[in-house]
């Protein structure tokens, strides 16, 4: 008997939620498309766009862009000024490499170009891949008032790569390790012959449609082409570049649709997405600026309200900070604290750190448990190892700037800020149920 070698019609079919995450993540590539995706989608919806520098009066619904950093809310009809809000916060950039502003570079009769490695890289996942440059470009343009305009480019081609070194060149790399110097051994290339000063902006330039010296500056970054998909013997997993975080961007979005669409909620729901969570949040669009509580307040005065009721409002405000949570890893069990492995598909995972690492406490973990009971979803905990350094996320710097209550919750994931990283299906849509019973109380 033979075994017929195409048994894809077998597999189980995903979640909508799933489909529509994987989309998400193929089409943002950097946070200003992160950013960018979820404004389109919600001005889709009815949003208002509101510009702090010209608010709108009297906006229910709005939402706010920043570079890669997205802010917005929706108030039920009739609202109280002083309503206190749920916010649900999550970061839109991941560990990659970036592009350096005097680029150009190369030797031995090959061209590259110069990268800087953003946040905590696991800079061998970069190696041998097929890699595009996504971002945005500040291009001269005298018929506006800065002189310069903003455009997201996005070159899906794979025209860079960083190749490893030959294993009879390298001859003990598996059994001591590869070690990579981040300024010598990262740099890609991407032609033959020699390179020229402006060699970049000259390839921008020519992508957009424009003159290289009207290419003024850039923040681009690379991003690996192979396409998100679902894996696992059963369709249990997601191997996908950057779900951490847009796992946690996009169910936020997801949930806040899904409030709205209801028209079934208790306080004003505030979807909040920073960048710059990799390098610390201490930036304009990070999680530690101001931005976010000026915005909250001048949805409260648009709204008809005082300083008095956006005080008020936050008195009673509470925020879910989303961030992914590590899985028990098969071939590493010790690296985990045994009595708190996390499962792939065994449900949102709430973090705790009793060093605050996490913003996590008895009250605000409770609120997040009722939620998760309210929406029939069971829940894991995570604590990490104590004798091992516990990573952080948006919540405490959160917490700290706006005082309110917050819990730390997140979707398990192996291969956390490697280049290609995995989590579960299941976990999708029941964490996207739970963000909205949260969001709605
Ligand atoms: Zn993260």
């Amino acid at each position: 008997m033979t075994i017929s070698a195409d048994a894809s019609a077998a597999r189980p079919a995903v979640a909508p939620a799933v489909v529509d995450l994987l989309k998400f993540i193929d089409t943002s590539p950097s946070p200003y498309h992160a950013a960018e995706n979820v404004t389109e989608r919600l001005l889709a919806a009815g949003f208002v766009h509101f510009d702090p520098g010209a608010p709108t009066t009297g906006a229910s619904h709005g939402v706010a862009q920043l570079g890669g950093s997205v802010i917005a809310w929706a108030a039920p009809a009739n609202a109280a000024a002083s309503l206190p809000f749920r916010l649900f916060g999550a970061h839109t950039d991941s560990p990659n490499l970036r592009v350096k502003a005097l680029p150009e570079t190369g030797r031995a009769g090959w061209r590259q170009l110069g990268v800087e490695v953003y946040g905590g890289a696991l800079v061998n996942s970069w190696l041998d891949r097929d890699l595009g440059l996504s971002g945005r470009v500040a291009l001269r343009n005298s018929e506006v008032a800065a002189g310069y305009e903003t455009r997201l480019v996005k070159v899906d081609e794979p025209i860079l790569r960083v190749p490893q070194l030959a294993i009879h060149l390298d001859r003990e790399v598996n059994d001591k390790g590869l070690l990579l110097n981040k300024q010598q051994h990262l740099v890609p290339v991407w032609a033959l012959g020699e390179s020229h000063e402006g060699e970049f902006s000259e390839f921008l330039a020519e992508r957009l449609g424009v003159a290289p010296a009207d290419v003024l500056s850039w923040d681009i970054m690379l991003h690996d082409l192979t396409p998100s998909v679902v894996g696992g013997r059963d369709a249990e997993f997601i191997f996908a570049p950057r779900l951490d975080n847009l796992v946690s961007t996009h169910a936020g979005l997801a949930a806040f649709e899904a409030l709205v669409a209801s028209g079934d909620q208790n306080s004003v729901a505030v979807l909040c997405l920073f960048d710059h969570e990799e390098v610390g949040s201490t930036t304009q669009t990070g999680a530690v600026s101001s931005y976010l509580a000026h915005l909250l307040e001048q949805s409260v005065l648009s709204r008809g309200g005082s300083r008095s009721d956006y005080l008020a409002a936050m008195a009673g405000s509470q925020l879910l900070s989303a961030d992914m949570a590590h899985a028990i890893h098969p071939n590493y069990p010790d690296r985990h604290e045994p009595n708190h492995h996390v499962q792939i598909n065994g449900g949102p995972v709430i973090k705790i750190n009793a060093n605050q690492r996490y913003a996590s406490d008895a009250l605000s973990v409770a609120a997040f448990q009722l939620a998760a009971e309210r929406a029939g979803v069971k829940t894991q905990r995570y604590i990490h190892r104590t004798d091992l350094a516990c990573g952080s996320t948006i919540g405490p710097l959160s917490a700290a700037g706006l005082g309110v209550s917050t819990v730390d919750v997140g979707v398990a994931q192996l291969s956390m800020h490697s280049a290609r990283e995995m989590a579960g299906t299941a976990d999708i849509p029941t964490f996207v149920t739970c963000v909205t019973e949260f969001l709605r109380d």
